[in-house]
């Protein structure tokens, strides 16, 4: 029993752990790039999941100083074929400013940070290490990760905190992004991995858009749609469901406005009316699904008028819906934060898939349910157990052959990894402020913008021991909170591989030198491991060797990738997964389950029958409005980096609290004044525009601006930390405010 636990024994029997494991000698540190290349690179955007392919050109000299590397669409790239929008394109010019150069430590939050060697940040983090599991154990642990990692660094992450640490405290923020997708897709269908791919773009006749804002989202598929819709007209019928008005619903030919909240109410009473009208394939329900009778109970009692009466729209509205359909070839329905960031996100993901799979639309080109990530690579690190209750190749700590399975191709002794879920991001803060957390360490990420409940997260983090932050950029509102901060090298500047939204996997090679002591995530996490005495676990010498082993694990599982590597990928460009080893460059497989057999039990796709229960916190007397966040098409989560290019700015310089005229008159606001708009958790100051193009009693802000930022305007720290039962993704898309105009 003790054999195997080096770390957590260490939990009931302090202090002997620090002989059992010394310091190992450590491989030659990695390196990246001296040498600019002369040829132009190619590489995936790092900024959403879209994924497009960039083509990357060297500095020229221009004067002085050589002008930023340009970036142009590849044409190669087969998920988007050359296109790119407007954040893509300017990515050259965000990798050079306001960047961490050299690790710097304070004792306390109330002293400047020094310059320290990464000699001595490795000091401090095996001291605080080897500390926090004398003192708390593993679970005083915990990591807090992100979407921007490379596969590699999500990887090594979690070999060190779930292997070598014996803490499941790893999560991600796809947790507040793709967490209920992925909920969703282990309960209706047995496994996490989106079926789709974007050429069921080009062949569906009505997509339906449902919690995203495509167009501005994920520019680049949006505008694959319009071109299409251009050419075929009427032979493709957008439909959109959002609550506001938008560049997405412009181009609707059916646009519903639904009640913030409501959109798992719309799906049942599309349900209602699509057994009405008799479109269920029987033999595929009959064949591939399960809960077909539970579904379709519920289902009867989701009428038109009930349903319209939830969500706030017309019958004629709903049966138009329900004929668009019936009547198409090929449905094929796209989302993402909108229905994800919900309390129930996880039944609302099932509920897509239970209409597509019980109509039939499923399985074949242009047919079936396909979220879109918000992130570069949050598919990857799905894939490499990036969150807190997975494993890598889609595995699950709570199950034990997993873990014997991931225990064995790690080297470490059965019962290494805890048989629990960790803590999610949220708990993360709960455990910081029971004083729990003995080390916080946040990576590529800024929890001080992205989380809810913003004063109450610094709070927590205030109250933590040690914070850790290894970042590429200077002075984000993160970096308040921490005591060490490490630079990380970036995108551009470390090999990685990276898998957007239809399951295409990039090699990102380094083609920049990274600046000053800057370090890749995943060579550090690698060199801590060493220090803690696990030399044969992190051994490599670069990403490419972390990625080997990585595949590897992926053998025989949903997500395999066992026949990839950097090499490959480097000589025949991006590849879709399933690929086995032995696949032929450019067979993966475009979609999935279309034989209808599922990774369940059974064989067969669960109907989840679940009603729907409406926003966590609903307008009240005291705050009468529902708050909604969003994206700008032009800024990049917490704007870190676009918020760097002025150009980038131009059409929206600051922060909108779009109001709608009737809430404007209630509340006595102006258009192009100021108003404060406050909930329960805190108050923040926005312009307010009014406008039709939000529906009465919702009020909408940008996400983007912290505190750092000229116009800072922090939604989120409005926004509460109630979140999905199931995927613990909280409700970031809704929270109950008022307003008050600002003289
Ligand atoms: Fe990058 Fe997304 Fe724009 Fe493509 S659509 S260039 S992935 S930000």
């Amino acid at each position: 029993m003790a054999a195997g636990l080096p770390f957590r024994n260490l939990q009931r029997v302090p202090g002997p752990f620090l002989t059992l494991r010394t310091p190992q000698a450590s491989p030659a540190p990695t390196t990246t790039p001296t040498a600019i290349p002369t040829a132009a690179v190619r590489s995936q955007c790092p900024y959403c999941g879209v994924g497009c392919g960039l083509e990357m050109k060297p500095p020229v000299e221009n004067g002085a100083l050589p002008s930023p590397w340009t970036a142009r669409g590849d044409r190669h790239h087969p998920s988007s074929q050359g296109q790119v929008c407007v954040k893509g394109a300017t990515v050259g010019e965000t990798l050079e400013g306001n960047r961490l150069t050299t690790p710097q430590f304070r004792e306390h939050r109330d002293r400047p940070f020094a310059p320290i060697s990464w000699e001595r940040a490795f000091e401090l983090l095996e001291a605080q290490v080897r500390r926090t599991l004398a003192e708390r154990g593993p679970g005083g642990l915990a990591i807090y990760g992100s979407g921007q990692f490379h596969t590699e660094d999500y990887y090594v992450a979690n070999k060190l905190l779930k292997g070598a640490l014996g803490s499941n405290n790893f999560d991600a923020n796809s947790r507040l992004c793709m967490s209920s997708a992925v909920s969703g897709y282990v309960r209706s269908l047995g496994s996490d991995g989106p079926p789709c791919c974007y050429d069921d773009l080009d062949v569906a006749d009505t997509v339906l858009l449902i919690g995203t804002n495509t167009a501005e989202c994920h520019p680049v598929l949006f505008q694959r749609l319009l071109k299409r819709k251009r050419k075929v007209k009427e032979a493709l019928r957008l439909v959109v469901v959002d609550p506001r008005a938008t560049a997405t619903s412009d181009a609707a030919d059916l646009h519903l406005a639904i009640r913030p909240g409501s959109d798992l109410a719309l799906l049942h009473g599309l349900g209602h009316l699509l057994l009405a009208k008799g479109v269920v394939d029987r033999p595929y329900v009959e064949r591939s699904t399960e809960g077909f009778e539970a579904l379709s109970d519920l289902w009867a009692s989701w009428t038109p008028e009930a349903t319209a009466a939830c969500c706030g729209v017309a019958i004629d509205d709903l049966q138009r819906l329900a004929d668009l359909w019936a009547g198409a070839g090929g449905v094929l329905s796209l989302w993402s934060m909108g229905v994800n960031q919900s309390v129930e996100g996880s039944a609302t993901v099932s509920g897509i898939v239970n209409l597509h799979l019980v109509s039939g639309q499923f399985g074949r080109p242009g047919a079936g349910p396909f979220s879109l990530t918000g992130q570069p690579n949050a598919m990857g690190g799905r894939e490499a157990g990036g969150l807190a209750k997975l494993l890598p190749g889609y595995r699950s700590v709570t199950e034990a052959p997993h873990r014997a399975e991931v225990e064995a191709h790690w080297g470490l002794p059965a019962g290494s990894i805890a048989p629990e879920s960790g803590l999610t991001v949220w708990g993360q803060v709960e455990a910081m402020e029971r004083g729990d957390l003995g080390l916080w360490w946040v990576a590529a990420t800024n929890p001080l913008v992205s989380l809810p409940w913003l004063d109450r997260v610094r709070a927590a983090a205030l109250s933590c021991p040690f914070v850790v932050l290894s970042e590429a950029y200077a002075g984000t509102e993160t970096a308040e909170v921490a005591h060490l901060l490490l630079p990380a090298a970036q995108w551009s500047e470390k090999a990685g591989v990276m898998t957007n939204s239809e399951r295409r996997v990039t090699l990102c090679p380094a083609f920049r030198p990274a600046p000053g002591e800057a370090r890749p995530d995943w060579a550090i996490f690698a060199e801590l491991g060493r220090r803690l005495g696990f030399a044969a676990q992190f051994p490599w010498h670069s990403a490419a060797e972390v990625y080997d082993e990585f595949v590897a694990l992926t053998a025989g599982r949903v997500c395999d990738m066992s026949g990839l590597s950097h090499s490959l990928l480097a000589a025949h460009g991006p590849q879709q997964w399933p690929f086995p080893a032995g696949t032929d460059p450019g067979d993966g497989a475009p979609r999935l389950y279309g034989d209808g057999r599922f990774p369940t039990p059974s064989g067969r796709a669960r109907l989840i029958a679940e009603g729907p229960a409406g926003l966590a916190e609903p307008p009240d007397e005291a705050f009468p409005l529902v708050l909604t966040v969003g994206r700008y098409l032009e800024q990049w989560h917490t704007m870190t980096r676009t918020g760097q290019v002025p150009r980038l700015l131009e059409r929206h310089a600051e922060p909108v609290l779009e109001v709608h005229p009737s809430d404007a008159a209630r509340f006595g606001l102006l258009d192009g004044a100021l108003a404060e708009v406050r909930s329960r958790r805190g108050a923040v100051t926005a312009r307010v525009a009014v406008t039709e193009r939000i529906r009465a009693g919702t009020v909408f802000l940008p996400m983007h601006w912290g505190r750092s930022q000229e116009n800072a305007c922090e939604a989120n720290r409005l926004m509460h930390e109630l979140a999905c039962p199931i995927s613990h993704q909280p409700e970031l898309k809704a929270a109950a405010v008022t307003l008050a105009p600002v003289a």
